[in-house]
């Protein structure tokens, strides 16, 4: 097993002003991707003690303008696929619409409105109504890897829940995109896993879950789909989800998605319990050919810190590409476990 898990705690001496000017030792934490290699950086606090973040004004503003989300507008407002694609124009699961995006950034981005309602708060995403909208995304990927073979196959379904997470619609509405390169960081963790399925003759994701059951960072399970606090995170409260086989949007159970969106909303759950009130999540998918990859999930909390305006992004996201968080990975799964028995 070759799965490292680094990490290096840095001291750092001041007079402390909090305490009289006492001499005291102050710590952070640089840890490594274990697949990518990639530095994050962890400002460890004990806990995060967010005040509670009232959606209603932006919501109620937002009811103001114009949403093409809405029941009587989605039909006039959002583009439709050709009828050789999806037939009638847009694909429909239960409550769930998908259409395309109309600012496109990759040759095929869809957009699913995950249901008729405007908002829908925090503590009332169900897993139904994830259940219809993610369906929808993966079904529009595989007809898509389908109908353009070479200019797709490098799909993932994302989602922005609220403008702290870069939704610029409250509507809850899901990001699906595939392409015919993956995104970076997907482009890194494919050629890292490949490289690794070469030199150690097995999944990374199965090596690294050998290595976490037991372990601190251990959450639980929802069916077979196992959950870990990340070790090096990308940003607040980082969860990954690791599924029991698969690497391509076709080898997707019915079940294992279901367990995902079961396990999402056990960490959305925790999530408003702790006041954090924005996330992101993806599920990543791979090609055939990359036979080291594992279909797996992830959701970040996403937040503001003060004043309310202000960003989680910083120049070591920006300008240095270093992911950072202020919760340990450790206490993280230490809250979450309740959330998983
Ligand atoms: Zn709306």
């Amino acid at each position: 097993m070759a799965v490292n898990l680094r990490r290096v705690v840095n001291k750092t001496l001041y007079h402390n002003p909090m305490n009289n000017f006492e001499l005291n030792e102050a710590s952070s934490e640089t840890r490594y991707d274990p697949l990518t290699g990639q530095l994050v950086r962890i400002f460890p606090f004990r806990t995060i003690g967010f005040p509670r973040h009232d959606w209603t004004p932006y919501v109620e503003d937002s009811k103001k303008r114009f949403c093409p989300f809405c029941p009587g507008v989605l039909e006039k407002s959002t583009p439709r696929y050709p009828e050789d694609i999806i037939p009638g124009g847009r694909l429909k699961v239960g409550d769930a619409v998908l259409v395309p995006n109309l600012h496109p950034y990759e040759s095929h981005t869809a957009v699913v409105v995950m249901t008729p309602r405007h908002y829908v708060p925090m503590n009332e995403i169900s897993v139904g109504m994830m259940l219809d909208s993610f369906t929808a995304g993966l079904q529009f990927l595989k007809i898509i890897e389908q109908k353009d073979p070479t200019g797709s196959g490098n799909g993932s379904i994302n989602w922005n829940y609220m403008p702290y997470a870069g939704g610029s619609l409250i509507h809850p509405h899901l990001q699906v995109i595939s392409g015919p390169e993956p995104s970076t960081y997907d482009g890194q963790m494919i050629t890292a896993a490949n490289e690794y399925f070469k030199n150690n003759g097995a999944n990374f994701w199965d090596d690294l879950l050998k290595l976490e059951r037991g372990s601190e960072r251990y959450v639980g399970k929802t069916g077979d789909v196992e959950w870990l606090a990340t070790f090096a995170p990308r940003a607040l409260v980082d969860v990954t989800a690791v599924l029991p086989s698969g690497t391509t949007t076709g080898e997707l159970s019915e079940n294992d998605l279901l367990e995902v969106l079961r396990g999402f909303k056990n960490v959305i759950d925790y999530y408003d319990s702790v006041n954090v009130s924005a996330f992101n999540s993806v599920l990543y998918f791979a090609r055939k050919k990359d036979t080291g990859f594992r279909i797996h999930a992830r959701i970040v909390g996403r937040y503001t810190i003060f004043p309310v305006v202000g960003s989680d992004v910083s120049h070591l996201q920006v300008l240095h590409n270093d992911p950072w968080t202020l919760h340990m990975p450790e206490v993280l799964a230490e809250d979450l476990n309740k959330f998983f028995s």
